[in-house]
């Protein structure tokens, strides 16, 4: 199976990432192995993953030649959501993917990027503490956007695991701070 994406700049960063050196070809492989689509929304800030449809969703705006490297790490990030496989996010789950986003930017280079990300490569997704710094990490990147930053702050600290990592639990977490925050972003433009 292969991961399923029709928009040219989603192929070429999905590619990219097959050939870059680790965790890159991991993370190729965990959305072709899952089959799970890739797609741009407007409704999106960033990139965002909704395992429980097996679908990607990604900002058109890195669309945006200029932005290559960003959206090649963005893709990253989402990929090792799905490498995660958990249907409810959390700040651990995040922390684990913003480390695997550092990992990229420094395989492609990426400066700026190796500037936002590499921070989290320093924390340690099991301990609690770490994971308190990790959310003040990501609620900074995200002060232009008060929805994302609700999105966040509604995440739980640990990953739930088992029986509390279900398809009701995704989207009660999702509409709480929800559909219509992703919504508002798109409003502010954020
Ligand atoms: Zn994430």
């Amino acid at each position: 199976m292969t991961a399923r994406m029709s928009a040219p700049a989603l192929i070429n960063a999905r590619t990219q990432l097959a050939q870059l050196g680790s965790p890159g070809p991991d993370l190729a492989k965990a959305i072709d192995e899952r089959g799970t689509r890739v797609v741009f929304s407007a409704y999106i800030s960033g990139g965002f993953t909704l395992n429980v449809i097996n679908t990607i969703f990604i900002d058109p705006s890195l669309q945006n030649p200029k932005l290559a490297d960003f959206l090649v790490c963005t893709l990253g990030h989402e990929c090792s959501h799905v490498q995660q496989g958990y249907l409810v996010d959390s700040v651990q789950q995040e922390l684990i993917a913003y480390q695997t986003e550092a990992r990229i930017a420094a395989a492609l280079n990426y400066a700026d990027g190796r500037q936002s990300f590499d921070k989290f490569l320093a924390l340690d997704p099991t301990v609690a503490r770490d994971l308190d710094v990790a959310l003040e990490y990501i609620l900074e990147m995200a002060r232009g956007s008060p929805p994302t930053q609700t999105i966040y702050q509604s995440l739980p600290k640990f990953q739930p695991t088992g029986i509390a990592d279900n398809a009701w639990a995704a989207v009660k977490q999702l509409s709480a701070a929800g559909i219509a925050g992703i919504q508002s972003l798109r409003k502010s433009g954020a």
